[in-house]
């Protein structure tokens, strides 16, 4: 199990990839935040507390200097100058005449005044209560970097989440082709020989069941061409092997082209072929008898240009041209009630054996009725 999923190879792209994206993510978040620590948190060598301090003592002093007469017009104006120096931000609250708090830069809900590191309380004839507000921009920055981490946080999670599941998406369906791919192999397997293609003994034997019962049933006639390759050990001893596979892959073609698309054809054994022909059309107009006779007038000349084709035909082998025969046998089946699907191949194969003892590169026909062999190339 663990091999055949390593074995895929589409999964093991994923998975890399899954993780080249995480790391390259947590990667860009890591460094993202290590430069806002750098530039806002992390103080330059020349800030140090005590500049600081200094820095809101000499704003607050200037603000007694510059705003002698403090108007909210003139402190506005005081704010707004000082409120945009580095590491130091300047802000003035102060209550009104009905008695509520206000603030120069901000709505009083949107600062936070606990937050302020410096206050100086200011007091005047024309102000009921001032403060002037000096905040310490890092410890700012502070507290928004610790929410960013936060925020950041979350994403990583939703970005692995999301990455999680879609890799196991795509390896499940991944997965799950391959299986189903395999699956179709191993049937296909099943039913079709390797080297040719064509169907295996089992499955035939299978559907000549099959089709002899629905012959029995609708009177339809059945007809078993059995094949054999002549002296073809004599072949492989001259040739060899890979010459002789050569041959069988080219039987095969020969006989899959001459046959109907109805038609099963078989890789019986070695070097044996079965062809089972059934009625193609609906004949029940016409007697069983009579359909059997152009049945088998049918498979008669399928097997001839089957013979033919392959004794005509010129085999390329180390670089000489080689040629083959081979002989058939004939048998029918009309639809008869007590009747076995082993009779058909015996009796094909007794009329194969009659062409080999005649002397080969025959087709003899098997006629059950009378129990004849009768020899058509004789
Ligand atoms: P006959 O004319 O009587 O049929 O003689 P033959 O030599 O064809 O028959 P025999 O049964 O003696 O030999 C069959 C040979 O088929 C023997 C075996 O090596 C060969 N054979 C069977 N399967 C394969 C195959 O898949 N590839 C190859 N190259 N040869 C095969
Ligand atoms: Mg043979
Ligand atoms: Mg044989």
């Amino acid at each position: 199990m663990k091999i055949a999923f390593l074995r895929t190879r589409f999964i093991g792209y994923i998975l890399i990839l899954a993780v080249l994206s995480w790391l390259f993510f947590n990667f860009l978040i890591t460094t993202q935040s290590s430069i806002m620590h750098r530039y806002f948190i992390e103080k330059p060598t020349s800030y140090n507390l005590e500049r600081a301090e200094r820095l809101a003592g000499s704003i607050y002093k200037s603000f007694m200097v510059e705003v002698k007469d403090p108007s909210l017009e003139n402190i506005r104006s005081f704010v707004e100058k000082y409120d945009d120096l580095p590491f130091i931000s300047v802000n003035f609250i102060y209550q009104d005449e009905l008695g509520s708090m206000q603030s120069i830069l901000r709505s009083v809900d949107g600062i936070d005044i606990l937050s302020a590191e410096y206050v100086y309380p200011v007091s005047s004839d024309t102000l009921r209560s001032g403060t002037l507000l000096v905040y310490d921009i890092n410890k700012e920055y502070e507290r928004g970097l610790a929410e960013y981490n936060q925020m950041m946080n979350v994403t990583r999670f939703f970005f692995g989440t999301i990455l999680f599941l879609l890799t196991s998406l795509l390896v499940y369906r991944e997965y799950g082709t391959k299986i189903a791919e395999e699956k179709r192999r191993a049937e296909y397997h099943a039913v079709h020989d390797g080297l040719t293609g064509l169907f295996t003994q089992k499955y035939f034997k299978q559907h000549l069941e099959r089709e002899i019962s629905r012959s029995k049933r609708y009177k339809r006639p059945l007809s078993l061409i059995m094949c054999d390759v002549d002296h073809f050990k004599n072949f492989n001893d001259t040739y060899g092997h890979l010459a002789g596979d050569k041959v069988l892959k080219t039987v095969a073609g020969i006989i899959l082209a001459n046959v109907r698309s109805s038609d099963i054809v078989s890789r019986y054994g070695g070097e044996e072929f079965a062809i089972l022909l059934v009625e193609s059309g609906v004949e029940e107009v016409r007697s069983v008898s009579r359909r059997l006779k152009t049945l088998t007038e049918e498979a008669v000349e399928i097997a001839s240009r089957i013979k033919g084709e392959i004794e005509r035909h010129e085999i390329m082998v180390n670089h000489s041209r080689v040629r083959i025969t081979m002989s058939m046998g004939i048998s029918y089946y009309d639809g008869d009630e007590d009747y076995k699907p082993e009779y058909l191949i015996t009796t094909s194969d007794s009329a194969l054996y009659n062409s080999k003892n005649s002397g080969r590169n025959m087709i003899t026909l098997y006629h059950p009725e009378t129990k004849e062999f009768e020899n058509l190339t004789a």
